[in-house]
């Protein structure tokens, strides 16, 4: 390194520029691909890598056996077959002879290989006139590839223009040379040695110029399992955090107690409420205050499991709250409460945003001396000046739209209340582990008897839909409701009766229907930029069956319970993601009548009929959010950007996800022992304080 380099503190932090052979010009465009430091250029993770190590001498070819070689072009042509097809032809020469390749009926191959192009060929060689001849072969091009010519591991970046390949990575090998040697290892040791991970220098050059395919595995694995490992134990620590202390009051389950809950349903729980209670009676009998996720599929009867927990909550004298994300769902819940609690005499309350000013105070006073015992709400609930100072048991309903900081928020007094986050959103297990991953988690996999499943069909093209709309208009005949759900609120202006396209805005679609297909039933719209008593209004209008018909956005989504609306149909239906639109249509599962939900759409490309063809095919959320989660990433199956991944720096909780597992795993071992406060762990601690104590709160740590 020459004198003037301005090292930093950390050596590694120094601007990339300095890099032998960068400069400011290249720097600007490393930028571009947030390459701004050394470390940044050290750890650049290719996002493939060519193995160039497999590729065989003409020599060693032999019939019947998949083989590579790599070489160069020399000639190409193509010429139609008897039956009017084409044949390509190529000639490759290797550093050890002449192969061909042949390729039948794909005559675009013909531009793929221009005389001078480098390529791998990978298939089984024929020998055909004393030559080795590759039969439509794979080719995978080395244009713009660093040469290569030992063999060994090429990496492929991610580009941006004016860097190529071979560039990037002689900049990445120059900064081993020169910076290599300041990289020290944050992990001790003896803990590498166990699990057999390479030190983090030899990871970093082995990103950039491995001689093989398990070096450069090891190294990429090294990289990806510090991110995850860094995460899980931010999570661990926090999860020691809160169970630490034992200052939550035990509320045992008595035998008495529960008879008494159950009563107040007129049916038996369901196998998965039964197991769901008896993992909550456990955690609530514990000073440890229980934070447990309780997810469970649209109508698998959450709502009565909360219940269960607050009132044993009531049962020992204390106060429970029910935090729901939006009126309508704190509504919902409360008409639940109502219905179980009719003939009980436990103090309940609903608290929201829309009470006056002078009710709300009343309320927070009789709140605050303990005297209501029962409280739903919505985040009204965690706003400053509600002091809840008996609260033994929080229920926080669809969390993840609350964002982490609020599941907190309950825990302000001296003792913490128990905590039961619940979500309609099957969670894939990788995503759990990264959003949820502090949590116990509990899964009802069943539903009550007798739901029927929601018959589903995409509805392709204007003439597909006026069937449907056919037979939707015999069924309200029948007496039946009916949702229709559109992606956007939109203006009415937009609608227009000629044109056979689907309109995405309620406004509009609410307009064409009144005018055409439901013209002479009564419709209602409803959406989120309605004055609260009008759309309070709309829903009653519709749930006690005034109107046949309500046209809304996505504010239905969630808990809205009218049992004779069994027809749905979702206007746009490519534009919401899958768990959602798996959401919406457990609207029109509530009652014994057989639903149906028309995903209306007008795209009819292969990859939008499949995506759309999961809901078709399956109605088990876990299912379709793995799917979703696969197609979209994690931020639309939670409906939120903030997702577990961005606190990632380069794993993928989903491609990662066998990683994921050993990391949590390793990382959880080591907080339960309290290993990681031994001092050989301190740097590690630091940088997970440094990336993770304020998004998980972790001030309060060591
Ligand atoms: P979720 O909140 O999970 O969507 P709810 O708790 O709102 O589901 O329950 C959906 C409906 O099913 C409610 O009408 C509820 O009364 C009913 N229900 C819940 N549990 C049972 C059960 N074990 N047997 C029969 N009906 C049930
Ligand atoms: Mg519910």
């Amino acid at each position: 390194m020459a004198d003037d380099v301005p090292l930093a503190d950390d050596p590694l932090d120094t601007p990339v520029q300095y890099v032998r052979g960068c400069g400011p010009r290249r720097a600007a465009l490393l930028a571009k691909l947030d390459i701004l430091t050394v470390r940044d250029l050290l750890f650049l993770l290719p996002r493939d890598v060519l193995d160039l190590s497999v590729a065989a001498s003409v020599e060693e070819l032999n019939a019947d056996t998949i083989h590579t070689v790599r070489g160069v072009v020399v000639d190409v042509d193509a010429r139609p077959t008897r039956n009017g097809r084409t044949l390509v032809k190529a000639v490759v020469e290797t550093n050890s002879g002449m192969v061909r390749a042949s390729f039948f009926n794909q005559p675009w191959m013909r531009k793929k290989l221009p005389p001078g192009q480098r390529v791998m060929l990978t298939g089984k060689p024929k020998r055909y006139d004393g030559a080795w001849e590759f039969s439509s072969p794979q080719v995978q091009s080395l244009e713009g590839e660093p040469d290569g010519a030992a063999g060994g591991i090429e990496p492929r970046y991610a580009l941006t223009e004016g860097v190529n390949q071979r560039g990037l990575n002689m900049l990445a090998t120059r900064a081993v040379e020169g910076f290599g040697h300041y990289i020290c290892d944050p992990l001790p040791k003896a803990f590498r040695d166990q699990h057999g991970l390479p030190h983090l220098r030899d990871a970093a050059a082995n990103l950039h110029a491995a001689q093989t395919l398990e070096d450069f595995n090891a190294a990429r694995d090294r990289v990806l399992f510090d991110d995850l490992f860094e995460f899980q134990l931010g999570v661990a620590l926090r999860r020691r955090l809160w169970r630490s202390g034992g200052s939550a009051d035990p509320l045992p389950v008595s035998a008495k107690i529960d008879a008494r809950i159950r009563r107040l349903f007129p049916f038996e729980f369901t196998d998965g409420q039964n197991q769901a209670v008896k993992e909550i009676a456990a955690d609530l009998a514990s000073e440890i205050a229980m934070h447990r996720l309780l997810q469970a599929d649209v109508g698998a009867g959450k709502t009565v499991v909360a219940l269960y927990a607050m009132l044993t909550a009531v049962a020992h004298g204390r106060q429970a709250v029910l935090m729901a994300p939006t009126e309508v769902l704190a509504n919902q819940h409360w008409a639940t409460v109502q219905h179980a609690l009719a003939h009980s005499r436990v103090e309940r309350r609903l608290l929201t945003g829309r009470l006056t000013a002078k009710k709300r105070k009343d309320l927070r006073a009789r709140i605050k001396s303990g005297a209501v015992q029962l409280i739903v709400g919505t985040q009204a609930l965690i706003q400053k000046g509600v002091e809840i100072p008996r609260l033994g048991v929080a229920v926080v309903d669809e969390q993840h739209k609350f964002g982490v900081a609020q599941r907190a928020a309950f825990s302000a007094g001296d003792r913490d209340p128990h905590v039961l986050v619940m979500t309609a959103t099957p969670i894939p297990r990788s995503l759990a582990l990264t959003q949820f991953g502090d949590l116990d988690v509990t899964t009802v996999r069943d539903l009550p008897p007798g739901r029927q499943p929601v018959v589903t069909s995409r509805v392709p093209g204007p003439k597909a839909r006026q069937k449907t709309w056919h037979f939707i208009r015999e069924k309200l005949d029948e007496g039946r409701q009916l949702y229709v759900i559109c992606p956007k609120v939109g203006s009415a202006d937009e609608a227009d009766a000629e044109s056979d396209e689907l309109s995405a805005s309620v406004e509009a679609t609410y307009k064409e229907l009144v005018e055409g297909e439901l013209k002479g039933y009564a419709v209602g719209l409803v959406h989120g930029r309605m004055d609260a008593d009008k759309k309070d209004a709309a829903m009653n209008a519709f749930k006690t069956g005034e109107t046949r018909v309500l046209v809304s956005t996505t504010v239905v989504e969630v808990g809205v319970d009218v049992p004779n609306a069994t027809l749905m149909v979702i206007q746009k239906a490519e534009s919401f993601g899958l768990s959602q639109l798996h959401q919406l249509r457990g609207r029109v599962a509530r009652g014994s009548r057989r639903g149906y939900c028309f995903l209306y759409t007008d795209q009819t490309s292969p990859a939008a009929t499949e995506r759309l063809g999961v809901l078709e095919r399956t109605t088990d959320g876990f299912e379709i959010a793995e799917a979703d989660f696969a197609q979209r990433g994690p931020g639309h199956v939670l409906g939120t950007r903030q997702s577990g991944k961005s606190a990632l720096r380069v794993a993928d909780p989903q491609r990662d996800r066998d990683l994921l597992e050993t990391a949590r795993r390793r990382a959880f071992h080591l907080v339960e022992t309290a290993q990681f406060d031994e001092p050989d762990w301190a740097m590690v601690k630091a940088e997970v304080l440094d990336r993770f104590g304020e998004v998980l709160e972790l001030a309060k740590t060591g």
